[in-house]
């Protein structure tokens, strides 16, 4: 058994949180501690209400988590928030949140994940963010239409619903790039293009990048923010849970996005 903190400096090694980069809110590393020695930890895509109460009714000792206590920005502790706090400090369970480190990692990564679940092989990066790339792209020779009904199949099982911007019959996958969550936007579309990609999957984007992919023959498959974010944050769990002989579980929570 460990304590919270041997547990965030572990993963944090493993995650490289120093060194990638992210989004302030992100706040990656460990975003609460506890007194307690970690007994079993429990794993969700958001931290939330539901994923905090959840927690406490399996008796879990530390929730990891994709999207991090301050993930809607700075927030007085007051109603909602302020329970979840208190919550969380009287059951002492820590809080450890993954973003990009968790998306980018070439084992339990997001990206990776979501690739391999659809029987692709990663040759190389996509989605250029300051030093890294967060997604995975790479070769394929696959019917566009099996590919939809694969990342459909994730999608409905994490309570999602898949959008795919139109393409012909017979169309066929020949490159194509991965990047989960909010993936799609101006930049990964004009990166999908410099790259070669005929086919993007994304968690979700705006209206826009689907009319952008239309008028460049580009295929952008969108299997829901929720679902593309579950694979990573629940292998990191199984993971570090089996490093330490420790139960890991995954709260499954869908938004419907
Ligand atoms: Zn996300």
């Amino acid at each position: 058994m460990a304590h919270a903190q041997s547990i965030a400096a572990r993963l944090d090694a493993l995650l490289r949180t120093a060194e990638i980069p992210d989004y302030p809110a992100a706040l990656n590393g460990l975003q609460l501690t506890s007194r307690r020695d970690v007994r079993s930890i429990a794993t969700a895509v958001d931290f939330s209400s539901v994923t905090v109460d959840e927690a406490i009714r399996i008796g879990a000792d530390m929730l990891l988590v994709h999207h991090g206590m301050f993930w809607s920005g700075a927030q007085p502790f007051v109603g909602a928030s302020y329970d979840r706090l208190a919550n969380l400090i009287s059951h002492e369970i820590a809080v450890y949140s993954s973003h990009l480190p968790l998306d980018v990692h070439p084992e339990v990564g997001n990206n990776v994940l979501l690739a391999r679940r659809l029987g692709l092989t990663p040759t190389a990066g996509f989605a250029r963010y300051k030093t890294i790339e967060v997604g995975v792209s790479g070769p394929a020779d696959m019917s566009t239409a099996s590919l939809v009904e694969g990342a459909r199949a994730l999608t409905t099982e994490f309570g999602g619903s898949l959008v795919v911007t139109p393409f012909a019959a017979g169309h066929v996958t020949r490159r194509w790039g991965i990047c989960t969550g909010a993936g799609a936007d101006t930049d990964t579309v004009r990166e999908a293009l410099e790259r070669g990609i005929d086919t993007m999957i994304v968690g979700e984007g705006p209206h826009h990048t689907a009319v952008q992919a239309r008028d460049h023959g580009l295929v952008i498959i969108y299997a829901g923010h929720y679902a593309t974010e579950t694979l990573g944050i629940r292998a990191l769990g199984d993971r570090i849970a089996s490093e330490l002989g420790i139960e890991s579980r995954f709260l499954d929570a869908p938004t419907g996005l």
